[in-house]
């Protein structure tokens, strides 16, 4: 009898065991979730809304990860601008039995000059900063059907009062601490933003997944440089990058594996990286173009703004346009963007540019520094 009992306990102690490691040590399934949506914007930019930049920096990240991390699944708890449910974000990880939760926001605040970026854990919020940001990020459930029955009798408008909640997420405290703070690290090292450190906080979008979560609140969208950065390709797959470097590393830990991690530099199109911005070449008395380009080739660029002044290329709502330019044409000051040998090039970056609000861009084109119609520049690259 007693033998029994130990072979039984031994067949326990294999199955019991061998299926927790199974289940345990492989991270293939990651729920990423762009912050708010549809008629819930998030907090308002002085050009864009929190919505729009979540869902952009989501969607790469999801295509980075699909790119490079082969046999790890992606799932978006919205792909689209769409309203979801904050309790049915953590449902659908949930129910996918996903290995971590990425929860993708931008942070605001009535000091423009706030800035940086920070990761959230769910857990006891020590300060008033954090409680703020996380009544923030929680207000808009009170928006919602049934948020009582939905939540748990969870309070958004004290987050601070909400303890027993924070318990929700322990046994992953630890795991979604970590995975924090190589997220911060990855930021620090890859972006020229400020380093706002790991924090805690009770927020009802992390407090029922069952499954190490993270908050990033990526930058601030009130600050103008900093949405100027959130709202560029480079920006955003700086901070993509980062965020699937910390992923590698989290799950080189967890998985005991040794995979290369990617540098920066290779998962951003080399587009977006490559392109340098050259030294403003503005002066007063320049009457005609001012030429960056001597050879005899004829250069595309855009152009979205006419000024009666002159403006520094190095001001601040210039921060996401790339190879910046400028030249005086009748006594008004022409900024273009971009410089392309190829026609379709231009016209594709002037599509990019009407997107993000310049919605006058149009393509110019200039032959020895001179500004020269589109059918001169036609008929010369001919
Ligand atoms: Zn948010």
């Amino acid at each position: 009898m007693k033998r029994c009992i130990l072979i039984f306990f031994v067949l326990w102690v294999i199955t019991a065991f061998g299926g927790y490691a199974q289940k345990t040590q492989v991270i293939d399934k990651i729920v990423i979730d762009p912050g708010h949506g549809g008629d819930k914007p998030g907090a308002i930019g002085s050009r864009s809304k929190e919505k729009e930049i979540t869902l952009a920096v989501s969607l790469k990240l999801g295509q980075l990860i699909k790119d490079n991390l082969q046999g790890v699944d992606v799932l978006f708890t919205r792909t689209t601008d769409k309203d979801i449910d904050l309790y049915k974000r953590s449902q659908l990880a949930n129910k996918s039995n996903a290995d971590l939760f990425i929860s993708i926001h931008c942070n605001s605040s009535t000091s423009k000059e706030s800035k940086g970026f920070e990761t959230f854990a769910m857990g006891f919020a020590k300060t008033a900063e954090n409680i703020a940001v996380a009544k923030k990020e929680n207000a808009e459930i009170l928006t919602e059907l049934n948020y009582q029955k939905n939540y748990d009798g969870f309070d958004p408008n004290a987050p601070e009062n909400n303890i027993l909640f924070s318990l929700y997420q322990t046994a992953y405290m630890e795991s979604s601490l970590k995975f924090a703070d190589l997220i911060q690290k990855q930021f620090a090292a890859n972006t020229t933003m400020s380093n706002r450190g790991v924090k805690q906080a009770n927020f009802v979008v992390l407090f029922q997944s069952a499954m190490p979560s993270v908050l990033i609140e990526i930058g601030f969208i009130s600050n103008k440089q900093e949405e100027a950065y959130l709202l560029s390709d480079k920006g955003q797959y700086e901070i993509a990058g980062s965020i699937l470097r910390a992923i590698y590393e989290y799950k080189n830990l967890k998985d005991n594996t040794q995979l290369t991690i990617p540098k920066l530099q290779a998962l951003i199109p080399d587009s977006i990286y490559n392109k340098k911005v050259p030294e403003p070449i503005i002066t007063k008395d320049t009457t005609t173009a001012t030429t960056i380009d001597d050879t005899a080739a004829v250069v595309y660029r855009v152009q979205m703004l006419s000024l009666p002044e002159k403006v520094a290329l190095n001001d601040s709502r210039f921060a996401d346009l790339d190879s910046l330019w400028a030249y005086q044409q009748d006594g008004i000051w022409k900024y273009t963007a971009g410089s392309f040998n190829r026609y379709g090039l231009a016209a594709e970056y002037q599509t990019a540019l009407k997107e993000r609000g310049y919605k006058d861009a149009f393509v110019v084109a200039f032959y020895k520094g001179k500004r020269i119609s589109l059918a001169e520049a036609n008929k010369l690259n001919k």
